[in-house]
């Protein structure tokens, strides 16, 4: 499947170049004012698309963050739609933050975004919502699709590890996804979207079958994780909801997102949360066998036999210098603990963490759970 094809139908241009060589958004920037978002680490990285934009007649607007990782919060935000006063099209250089604050200055302005990557992190590429930081909580505001995504492997690949395995965590956790929808479906009679889902899990079973490749630092798997974290985007324009890529991991890591910000501390990265969630949610599927049958189990086992083991997961996240342990990233046992028997309130959606929760299993299973992860 190419990508840039498919994105076409999503009104995204998902442009593939090199060496700040991109025809086509270049073209559409020839006599614009173009605010170029930048920080520390993205500004050298921003050289050579601010020629290529100079060189083709766009008129270029720096703004740099003065910071390394600046924060996706409120402050950050406005500072962006200030300079973006000046501007006709805001493009962001960077992965996360950087491309969700360009997204919500834009939405505010009115006035069109795109994102030059620097890393395969996350799967904010393609979606209309972003998650900010307000008055120290986390909300997810009205964004808009980045119109261009300008993707230039040799610069995803040299991406730091921890970034590269942070987009494969939010990536594997997608199995789970799709079978926390599917037996969403079994169980509770909620719709089920075969075209998103297939599309999704195609693009997961591609990123993960190339994830020796990746590992390798091989184009070919950057690649494929790219095309899975645009995908995922994409699916959940399909399916009307965030269905086919946010299940239980996502509300466990959401859950301890909560505590970093009630302590003030920086939150790791979202994949690097979300893969540690994707190998509970793995544990909770494999071993609901050892607690009480209830309507529609058979159906339920079924499925989860088709996941693969939480150990799979995290020896790849493991290999991509990513953590292992959630006592790792710097959060209490006693934290964990309660993202264990909480997490599944976060949303009003059906996960197997609800299914362990509702049903009591979770007393039985939480110790056996922060012994293997904690
Ligand atoms: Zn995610």
């Amino acid at each position: 499947m190419d990508i840039g094809e498919l994105s076409q139908k999503f009104g995204v241009n998902a442009e593939v170049g090199e060496g700040g060589n991109f025809p086509r958004f270049l073209q559409s920037a020839a006599g614009k004012k173009v605010l170029v978002v930048t920080d520390e680490n993205t500004l050298p990285i921003s050289q050579k698309i601010v020629s290529s934009l100079e060189g083709s007649g766009a008129h270029v607007l720096p703004l740099s963050f003065a910071e390394r990782e600046p924060v996706a919060d409120e402050k950050t935000v406005e500072t962006a739609r200030k300079a973006g006063e000046k501007a006709d099209y805001l493009l962001a250089v960077g992965a996360g933050t950087l491309n969700d604050v360009c997204k919500r200055a834009g939405f505010l302005l009115g006035k069109p975004s795109g994102v030059f990557a620097t890393a395969p992190s996350m799967d904010g590429f393609t979606s209309g919502v972003t998650p900010l930081i307000e008055k120290g909580f986390k909300i997810t505001r009205n964004a808009q699709v980045a119109k261009d995504i300008l993707i230039d492997y040799s610069v995803l690949k040299a991406a730091p590890r921890m970034m590269i395995g942070a987009g494969v965590g939010d990536i594997l956790a997608k199995y789970c996804c799709l079978t926390d929808w599917r037996i969403s479906h079994v169980l509770t009679g909620e719709e089920y979207n075969t075209e998103a889902a297939n599309l999704m899990y195609e693009a997961v079973k591609a990123c993960d079958e190339s994830v020796p490749a990746l590992i390798k630092g091989e184009e070919k798997g950057v690649e494929m994780l790219m095309n899975a974290l645009l995908i995922s985007g994409y699916a959940m324009v399909i399916s009307g909801n965030s269905r086919p890529a946010s299940g239980a991991e996502h509300h466990m890591s959401h859950f301890l997102e909560m505590d970093f910000l009630r302590r003030g501390e920086r939150i790791p990265l979202h994949g690097v949360k979300v893969g540690l969630g994707t190998a509970v949610s793995l544990w909770l599927y494999h071993h609901l066998k050892e607690f009480p049958a209830f309507e529609g189990c058979e159906e339920v086992y079924e499925e989860a036999e088709k996941l693969p083991e939480s150990q799979y997961v995290l020896q790849i996240l493991g290999s991509l210098g990513c953590p292992v342990r959630f006592s790792e990233l710097g959060v209490s046992r006693e934290t964990v603990k309660k993202m264990l028997f909480e997490a599944y309130k976060i949303r009003d959606r059906f996960t197997v963490l609800t299914l362990y929760c509702t049903r009591g299993f979770m007393e039985r299973a939480a110790e056996p759970i922060l012994d293997e992860f904690y």
